[in-house]
């Protein structure tokens, strides 16, 4: 999605802004038991298609990436 291509409908009318999805206005919490719910998180992308309506969200904030790597159950 963030080569401006939807991955559902395949159509290129996907768009960006960083927070532009309402998380409250104090942030978004990743739940990491070491530092549960203390810090929240505004580096935070989304992607909308505009056609179907699909969205993602990507969490730029690199520290944490690595903490939830550390403290999350690893799919697959
Ligand atoms: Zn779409």
């Amino acid at each position: 999605m963030k080569d401006g291509k939807c991955p559902r409908c395949k159509s290129d009318t996907v768009y960006m802004k960083r927070r532009g999805l309402g998380h409250g206005s104090s942030g978004l919490y990743i739940y990491i038991s070491k530092e549960f719910a203390t810090r929240p998180t505004h580096d935070v992308d989304h992607y909308i298609c505009t056609t179907c309506g699909y969205f993602e969200s990507y969490i730029e904030d690199k520290a944490r990436l690595e903490a939830v790597a550390k403290d999350w159950k690893k799919v697959g």
